[in-house]
């Protein structure tokens, strides 16, 4: 594992196969892959076919590519058609975040469902959730299960209303024999417990039944400034319009006094 603390923390992750050496998302350009080009060096691996996977389409985790021109790239279909039509905005938005020469180099080798290196024990699998084009990688060999940011501290990112498919796919990492998982954001966990309570707050956000004040403050400003503001249209479309309006009047009085209180 590859860990970057600026801007923000991030993991990539290299798996050293028999025959394959596989990298797990490319972080923020050709700079921060110059350490994963050597790390493959010094493994005397350099010869080896290069297999690069991007577990979705947010720029934070394929914006390396262009330093791997001689590997295939593996993704879901969703996040290569992802890449083509928002990469370049993403360039313009996120700036100040290049590091070093950024290429839009968007998967080459595209799957639906799954996409398996047999030999290898590697499986790269759709687990939609953060987005709509998140994936998964399974090592069965070093029990190994790299999540992308499907999986966040202390609640996850949304970009849809889309709970019951992400509960699902959280549901599925709980059914993997793994050791160790590695999510995008955070410390490798040996442990569910984080996986539980992501389950859990998009179950209770499912239903309505957050209760604002018993979230800590980071929660609380993730749920409000980021989950809220991201998803709110699809909330305001969806059949629970009602309930979402409540909830969205609750938050907004809920910050208002917040903000009040000396
Ligand atoms: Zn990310």
């Amino acid at each position: 594992m590859v860990s970057f603390d600026e801007p923000f923390f991030t993991n990539v992750y290299i798996i050293f196969g028999n025959e394959h050496v596989f990298v797990l998302d490319t972080f923020l350009g050709n700079d921060p892959m110059k350490i994963v080009r050597h790390l493959i060096e010094d493994e005397g691996c350099a010869s080896m076919p290069l297999i690069i996977f991007n577990s979705h389409a947010d720029y934070d985790h394929y914006w390396g590519n262009g330093a791997f021109k001689d590997a295939s790239i593996v993704g879901h279909e969703h996040c290569r058609q992802r890449i083509i039509s928002e990469g370049e905005a993403s360039l313009v938005k996120y700036a100040n975040h290049v590091r070093g020469k950024v290429e839009l180099l968007p998967p080459t080798r595209t799957f639906q469902e799954a996409l398996r290196y047999e030999d290898e024990e590697v499986a790269f699998f759709h687990t939609p959730g953060h987005t709509l084009d998140s994936s998964s990688c399974f090592d069965d060999k070093d029990r190994i299960l790299f999540v992308g940011d499907n999986v966040e501290s202390p609640i996850p990112y949304l970009n849809h209303a889309n709970f019951e498919e992400y509960i699902r796919s959280l549901e599925s990492y709980l059914e993997l024999d793994w050791k160790l998982i590695i999510a995008g954001h955070d410390p490798p966990l040996r442990e569910s417990h984080l996986i539980k309570r992501n389950i859990d707050y998009l179950r209770k956000f499912k239903d309505w039944s957050i209760d604002l004040g018993a979230l800590s403050s980071s929660e609380l400003h993730r749920h409000i400034h980021d989950n809220l503001k991201t998803i709110r249209a699809e909330l305001i479309r969806s059949k629970d319009r009602q309930a979402a309006m409540k909830h969205l009047e609750e938050a907004r009085e809920y910050t208002t006094l917040k903000t009040l209180r000396p």
